[in-house]
C-alpha cells in the first residue's frame, strides 16, 4: 500500500512557542510568528501578499511555511434562507470533509470534521458506513473554524456580517477517536489570539459516541469545553445495534464517565439522541432515559433523524416525538428539540461529502 503523504504544517499545528522556532530555522526574528499568527487567528488572513508588515520579499517563503492552502473549497450549499451555510472540503490528499455554518439571533455557530470518514459505523449513518479514512490534523480542524469565521464575517450567512461564537465539533468523524489533534485544536480555537481564536471555551461543544477512557482523559486536559454525549438508546440491547462501540463500553460506562466530566469541569453534559422512527421513540424508553439522568448535569437534545437516501431509518412521528418529550419532561429533565438545519441540502453527518 502506498504510504499517505504526511499533511502540510501550518501554523495552527503548534503552540506560540514553535512557531517561533519555525520562524527562526528559516532564518526571520522570531516575532515574526507573532505577526503572522495575528493576521491569521485575529484578522482570519492567510494570504501572504496581504501581510504587509512582513517585509515583501520574505512573505511568499514564510507564506509557504506556516500558512499552507489545507482546505481547497469544492462546493458551497446555502439553505434556510441564508441562515445555514454548507462547505465540503477537499483536502490535499483528495479526501472530503464538510463544515457547516448556521446563525441563529443570539448566536453563529460552526460545525466542523476532526475525521475524514469514521470507524464508529452507526448504521443510520451515512459517514459511518463508508468507514474511516484518515485522521484530520488539528491545522485542518482549525482551518475549518477560521474559514467559517471568515465565511460568516464576509456576510454568506443573509448578506449581514456575523462573528463566529461557537465551534462544534459534531461534522463527519468521532473527535474522540483523534483525541491529541482534537484537544490541540480545542486550544488553538479557544486560546486568545495571536495565541488563537478566542472563542470562549464555554461556546465550544465536543461531542463522542462514548470512548470512555478518553471521555475521563478530557476531563483532567482543564478545559471548560460542553460535552455531548451521542446517547440514541438508553439500553445496551438497543445500543449495541445503534453505536456498535456499545459492544466495548456500556450506557452505565459511558454515563459514569459523563457524570465525572460534569462532576470535573462543572459544565452540563449534552446527551444527544436522534429520533429514529419505531426504533428508539418508544414511551418506555423516553421514562428509561430519564430515569438514568435524573440528578445529573444534564441536558437532553433530541434530534429528528435525517434519513440518508435509500436507508430503511427514518425520523420519528412528530407526535411520537411531542409523547417523548413530554415523558422527559415528567422525569424532571431538560430537553430540546434540536432544529434539523440545512436538510434540504443534505445535512445529515456526511451526507454532502457523501454525494460530493
Ligand atoms: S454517527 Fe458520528 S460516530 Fe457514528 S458513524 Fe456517524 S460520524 Fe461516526
Amino acid at each position: 500500500m502506498t504510504p499517505r503523504s504526511p499533511v502540510p504544517l501550518h501554523l495552527a499545528d503548534l503552540p506560540l512557542e514553535e512557531r517561533h522556532q519555525l520562524l527562526t530555522d528559516l532564518g526571520e526574528p522570531s516575532y515574526r510568528a507573532k505577526q503572522v499568527s495575528a493576521h491569521y487567528f485575529a484578522r482570519l488572513c492567510d494570504e501572504p501578499a496581504a501581510m504587509t508588515d512582513l517585509p515583501a520579499t520574505r512573505r511568499s517563503d514564510i507564506g509557504a511555511a506556516l500558512l499552507p492552502n489545507l482546505l481547497h473549497q469544492v462546493r458551497e450549499v446555502g439553505c434556510d434562507a441564508g441562515r445555514t451555510h454548507k462547505t465540503l472540503w477537499r483536502l490535499h490528499d483528495g479526501v472530503l470533509v464538510e463544515s457547516v455554518l448556521m446563525a441563529y439571533p443570539d448566536r453563529v455557530t460552526v460545525c466542523v470534521s476532526s475525521q475524514a470518514g469514521c470507524a464508529m459505523a452507526c448504521p443510520f449513518c451515512a459517514t459511518g458506513q463508508a468507514g474511516l479514512q484518515r485522521n484530520l490534523s488539528t491545522a485542518e480542524i482549525v482551518d475549518q473554524v477560521v474559514a467559517s469565521a471568515r465565511h460568516a464575517r464576509d456576510g454568506v450567512l443573509g448578506g449581514e456580517s456575523r462573528r463566529l461564537s461557537n465551534v462544534v465539533f459534531m461534522g463527519m468523524g468521532e473527535p474522540l477517536a483523534n483525541y491529541p489533534r482534537t484537544v490541540a485544536a480545542v486550544r488553538r480555537i479557544t486560546d486568545p489570539p495571536p495565541l488563537g481564536l478566542g472563542v470562549s471555551q464555554r461556546s465550544v461543544t465536543v461531542s463522542t459516541v462514548g470512548l470512555v477512557p478518553r471521555i475521563r482523559q478530557l476531563a483532567r486536559e482543564g478545559l471548560a469545553v460542553t460535552l455531548a454525549v451521542s446517547l440514541h438508546a438508553p439500553d445496551d440491547g438497543l445500543r449495541d445495534e445503534l453505536v456498535p462501540v456499545n459492544q466495548r463500553w456500556k450506557v452505565a460506562e459511558v454515563l459514569d464517565a459523563a457524570w465525572g466530566y460534569a462532576e470535573q469541569t462543572g459544565r452540563r453534559v449534552s446527551i444527544e439522541y436522534a429520533m429514529i422512527r419505531a426504533v428508539n421513540d418508544q414511551p418506555w424508553r423516553a421514562d428509561l432515559l430519564a430515569s438514568l439522568l435524573r440528578g445529573h448535569l444534564a441536558h437532553v437534545n433530541l434530534i429528528p433523524l435525517n434519513p440518508t437516501p435509500g436507508s430503511r431509518w427514518d425520523a420519528s412521528e412528530p407526535a411520537v416525538m411531542e409523547e417523548f418529550v413530554r415523558r422527559l419532561r415528567s422525569g424532571g429533565i431538560s430537553v430540546t428539540v434540536r432544529d434539523t438545519r440545512g436538510q434540504e441540502i443534505a445535512g445529515a453527518c456526511g451526507q454532502l461529502a457523501a454525494s460530493g
